[in-house]
């Protein structure tokens, strides 16, 4: 008999709805405000142990003072607009009291100069700008074609995501120089020749090339992480998401982090594109990550079977039994059909996600999961 596939249901949950009037948005929008301010105040500070060499050349410090001065006022305003409302003061005396402590140390007044890189570094930089554009860009996304409307934004365990989000960001420079030093091993199998034709063919053509050669890697390292019960353990962290948003991508446990950034830099070293397709492929890999977990109830057409979409990689966190251990790929469908791991019942979405046997909910317990028990 035929899977019967059924509606998933999301009960509304209007204590957690953001309304008007109710003082929740001014004051979580002060405490987001205030907190990113701080950040940003501390990276100015500390530059070489706060920020990223790789990121610091790709903006302008002190054009982003301007960014950062509106931060901190529109921090203040909503936070004593929480006051003028009467409601949810304690959010806006947190957000209030971020900013001054960020207007004490300097604020956006900091001097910006010449930077002593330290051999190691925390991204701050990186997650406050990432944090910043995904949270505007996704979240209207989110409201404007959600799959799921009833979920709201501050849905269960987003604390937790949260988390992983700024804990995964802030060691971009240790997974880098981790990333770096795995692949430096692979220096026997550089090609001079192989590199020079890559760099001769149209751009395109060298960002279309990479998705698919990083998109086999991928598909082979998630498989396995599927496939080997030990392994399994670390990557059920990624599948423990029961609620799906952009932000339920950032769950991995960092071992996973470590391993696939490294693995995927193989094929990006050997075949050496040029600096402007693999700029391409990164902005791309890194917005499609993060659009395959959103809440997006976009159709996509006849994308979908050209590109890994929000439907596809859902069913991938579905627990529902046809689509367990399915669609691996990250960029196309492509390597599930070569290799016979494709499930896309395009008529539905899964009514489950998560994983058959429940992980523990926090951080730590997640983290020591996958050495615990057998
Ligand atoms: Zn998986
Ligand atoms: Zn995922």
């Amino acid at each position: 008999m035929s899977y019967q596939y059924q509606q998933r249901q999301v009960t509304p949950r209007t204590e957690k709805m953001f309304v008007v009037g109710q003082g929740r948005i001014s004051g979580y929008l002060s405490m987001f405000l205030g907190g990113l301010s701080l950040l940003a105040v501390l990276a100015y500070l500390y530059p070489s142990y706060l920020t990223t060499p790789e990121l610091r050349a790709a903006y302008n410090a002190e054009s982003l003072q301007h960014l950062l001065k509106y931060a901190m006022y529109f921090s203040l305003f909503f936070g004593v607009m929480t006051f003028a409302l009467n409601k949810r003061k304690r959010m806006g005396a947190t957000g209030i009291s971020l900013t001054l402590i960020s207007f004490a140390l300097g604020g956006y007044m900091i001097p910006v100069g010449p930077v002593d890189p330290a051999p190691l570094s925390l991204g701050v930089d990186w997650l406050i700008l990432a944090f910043l554009g995904s949270t505007i860009v996704f979240t209207t996304l989110e409201k404007l074609f959600p799959k799921y409307k009833e979920q709201v934004i501050l849905r269960e365990e987003w604390g937790l995501d949260f988390f992983y989000f700024c804990f995964n960001h802030l060691l971009i420079s240790v997974i880098l120089l981790v990333a770096n030093f795995f692949v430096s091993h692979f220096n026997w199998a550089v090609s001079a020749d192989l590199q020079s034709f890559i760099q001769s063919i149209p751009l395109w053509g060298q960002v279309v090339l990479i998705i698919i050669c990083a998109d086999f890697v991928l598909y082979w390292e998630h498989r396995i992480f599927h496939e080997l019960p030990k392994l399994w353990r670390i990557h059920a962290v990624h599948h423990s998401v029961e609620c799906m948003d952009w932000l339920a991508g950032s769950r991995g446990h960092v071992v996973q982090v470590f391993i696939e950034r490294s693995l995927v830099m193989i094929p990006l070293y050997l075949l050496a594109p040029s600096k402007e397709a693999l700029d391409l492929y990164v902005t791309f890999a890194a917005l499609q990550a993060i659009i395959i977990h959103s809440n997006l109830g976009i159709p996509f057409g006849p994308i979908k079977y050209l590109l890994v979409t929000p439907q596809y990689h859902h069913w991938h966190h579905s627990s529902e039994k046809p689509a367990l251990d399915t669609n691996y790929s990250a960029h196309t469908p492509l390597f599930d059909r070569l290799f016979g791991t494709y499930h896309m019942p395009t008529q539905h979405w899964p009514a489950h996600y998560g994983t058959t046997s429940r992980l523990p909910r926090t951080f730590i317990g997640q983290l020591l999961y996958p050495f615990k028990g057998k």
